[in-house]
């Protein structure tokens, strides 16, 4: 074996021929292409079929990017100045086509073979009426001899790399230098070969010949398919092991048993029945909480798809076997709001609930954490204030953060110390994330969605409003503030220290204050620029009912549930994402009662914002909308799973090749069945394949 040899697709990009440091300096500067490598995976957006001459005579109106090929007239040099230009035609057998070049006029000039056969490629313009190739790509041209191959590559570029004759052309010449300097041994095949003969996968030395230079348009596709397939498998049976891994090595406390207090609250308390997928999770979370390892568990429900209720009897079950639990909340109102409703919920039961948050005073902030320590507390809910270090559990068993896009690694990692044995964790996202993300970013935790909502809501009802419809929309907030209803008035801001939004704000305040004048009306006002208790003073006035107008900006998105508030209007709807409208319209709808979402737009909206705004009207499904979302913004953004390194897809992309990925997903899955460590002689390539990735592996990343 020659694993030995240096890798030459590691090497530095400077010494392929033809490139040396300052071309490897741009290269590295525009394209972020180091090493040979980077630039074997510099993949051509499309090919050129050079196969596929067109006839001059076919050139129409609606023509765009032609080839076509004949004979060269006579170069002519017209005009002076900047419309100085060398005109020339091309002939074939239907007609004549002119051809133009304003730049490189004397280098054209000279390299250029009146009578001779060329091919010439361009987008068609029109002067005067008259089609014609300005800057066309131009080559001599023999038919007799044909080509190595007809699909010539078209490669991303930039002006500053065509200043340093680095074009697309010569990044194909560099392509191909590389390829002919490869071998099958430098990309060795590590798919095992019999996925590779049950898929029909072609090698990976072929893979990447062909899908810069396919010798067929077939091969190439099957070339994309190939190094597609890679990408997503490689993800799954890491991802699936590093599950595996975990599962085996961390121990996890031991919840054996459903008890006492989760039956009795379960037949005399619990004030609903449940959903059958409130139900599903639950049991997921028993199954999971009963193995000895430690659970790492997702739970993605849509707003208002009863995630508290799974929280509330999982504590329950960890209460049943021994151990405390704690419940963290993004927000001091949430904090508030959660205690509350614990408390009423468990107030027959003999288990004790406490609240620990910021304004906690030191005297019962003292008493709590004596209770913590000595264990006769056995649900705390709070915010962050509990990964404080202060707080000692006597025996935390199960650790539940809810709306977890609010917290980083790092104070999700500090739960960890809260025990000798670390806790389940139980993370609740309110955010939808589409499946496909899921099944890649997410693979390697436990994961649970909650797909179903309580029976008899009534769906908020969403609308596209325009500015100059902004009176009858306070109108309309009017009659419902007559019945007794309150409204949000939502404000973009998006960067809470951008001056503009914040003015913007404050005249909007100024606007709406003009409609809802006191003493008949009283407004909140909350955005993030305001000090905590500021922010929280207002927000209570509205949950009290002091207020009966919330204008705020997004600092209002998480969790907080006032159901007497049944408007929500977005204003300048068309500056927000899609999951963040979903999120803001799921403060509203929570009640039996009609709810009302209404978008003020601008009348002229671009594609991608009418295209939101029109979604956002048409379903209340987050998953739906989580899917839009990825397909209009691309899957980096959505959920921050672009830090996570595990969608680095450079190929693949999980919107459109849904197809592929599932066939990865149970190829993978079928092969660690059969073999969880990859030990079999057949699958060693891959094994080392994976080792040699292992960077990639922020098993940490969730607890
Ligand atoms: P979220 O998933 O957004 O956190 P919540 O847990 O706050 O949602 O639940 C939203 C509302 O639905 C609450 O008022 C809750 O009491 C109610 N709810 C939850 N589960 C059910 C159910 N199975 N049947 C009826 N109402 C339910
Ligand atoms: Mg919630």
């Amino acid at each position: 074996m020659s694993r030995n040899s240096p890798e030459i697709l590691a090497s530095p990009i400077e010494y392929l021929k033809g490139v040396g440091p300052q071309r490897a300096a741009i290269l590295r500067r525009e394209l972020g292409i180091d090493t040979f490598r980077d630039l074997l995976e510099l993949y051509p957006y499309r090919h050129l079929d050079k196969s596929r001459v067109s006839a001059i005579a076919d050139i129409s109106a609606t023509t765009e990017f032609i080839l076509v090929a004949g004979f060269l007239g006579s170069l002519q040099i017209l005009g002076e100045g900047k419309s100085k230009r060398l005109v020339t035609t091309l002939k074939d057998a239907t007609g004549s086509l002119q051809l133009v070049w304003f730049q490189g006029i004397s280098w054209m000039e000279k390299n250029l073979n009146p009578g001779f056969r060329y091919r010439a490629y361009g987008r068609i313009g029109f002067y005067n009426g008259e089609p014609q190739l300005t800057h066309p790509e131009i080559e001599g041209f023999d038919e007799l001899k044909g080509d190595a191959s007809p699909l010539q590559p078209f490669y991303p570029s930039t002006e500053k790399l065509k200043a340093r004759s680095l074009g697309g052309r010569q990044i194909a010449r560099l392509t191909q230098q590389l390829l002919s300097q490869l071998k099958e041994k430098d990309l060795p095949e590590f798919i095992p070969a019999e996925i590779c003969l049950q898929l029909g996968l072609i090698s990976r030395f072929r893979s990447f010949q062909s899908i810069h230079f396919p010798p067929a348009a077939p091969v190439y596709q099957q070339a994309v398919f190939r190094l597609k397939f890679e990408e997503f498998f490689l993800n799954q049976v890491r991802t699936g092991m590093i599950k595996t891994q975990r599962q085996k090595q961390s121990r996890g406390v031991i919840f054996s048993q459903v008890g006492r207090l989760f039956h009795d609250f379960y037949s005399k308390a619990l004030p609903f029945e449940l959903t059958g997928a409130q139900k599903r999770v639950i049991r997921e979370i028993r199954q999971d909480t009963a193995t000895g390892h430690q659970m790492n568990r997702l739970l993605q429900g849509d707003v208002g798809s009863g995630k508290t209720m799974v929280a509330l009897l999982s504590m329950l079950l960890a209460a049943d076997n021994g151990f405390q639990s704690c419940l963290v909340a993004p927000t001091e109102i949430l904090s508030n709001q959660h205690a509350l409703h614990f408390t009423r919920m468990l107030q027959d039961l003999p288990v004790t609930v406490r609240l620990l948050t910021g304004s906690v005073k030191a005297a019962a902030r003292k008493k709590i954490l004596e209770e913590l320590a000595s264990g006769s507390a056995d649900i705390l809910i709070g915010t962050h204030a509990i990964l404080e270090d202060p707080v000692l559990f006597k025996n935390l068993g199960l650790a539940i953060i809810d709306e977890q896009h609010r917290f980083g690694v790092a104070q999700r990692a500090r739960i960890w110390k809260k025990a000798s044995i670390p806790p389940h964790v139980l993370v609740m996202t309110a955010t939808p994330i589409p499946r496909t993300l899921a099944m890649t970013a997410y693979n390697d935790l436990d994961y649970s969605v909650i797909d179903e909502l309580p029976p008899g809501r009534q769906p908020v009802r969403t609308v596209q409003r325009y500015e100059y419809n902004r009176p009858n929309v306070m109108d309309f907030i009017k009659e419902e503030i007559k019945k007794g209803r309150q409204a949000y008035i939502i404000f973009p801001l998006i960067e809470e220290s951008e001056k503009l939004d914040y003015e913007n704000l404050m005249k909007g305040y100024e606007n709406v204050k003009a409609y809802f004048p006191e003493p008949a009306y009283y407004i909140s006002m909350v955005h993030g620029r305001q000090k905590q208790e500021v922010r929280e003073t207002n927000m209570k006035r509205f949950v009290s009912g002091d207020t009966q107008i919330m204008v705020a900006t997004t600092v209002i998105e998480v969790g907080v549930h006032i159901s007497n508030a049944n408007v929500m209007v977005v204003e300048s709807a068309e500056k927000f994402g899609l999951s963040q409208l979903h999120q803001l319209r799921g403060r509203v709808g929570r009640g039996a009662d009609q709810s009302y979402c209404i978008l003020l737009t601008g009348s002229r909206l671009g594609t991608d914002a009418r295209e939101r705004v029109r979604i956002l009207c048409e379903t209340t499904d987050g998953f739906r909308i989580a899917e839009k979302d990825m397909e209009l913004r691309g899957p980096g953004d959505i959920a921050g799973t672009r830090q996570s390194g595990l969608l680095d897809f450079k190929l693949a992309d999980i919107v459109q090749d849904r197809e592929i990925l599932h066939q990865a997903i149970e190829t993978a899955k079928n092969l660690l069945a059969k073999d969880p460590e990859l030990e079999e002689p057949g699958h060693t390539a891959l094994r080392r394949q994976l080792l040699q990735e292992k960077g990639k592996t922020p098993w940490s990343r969730i607890s």
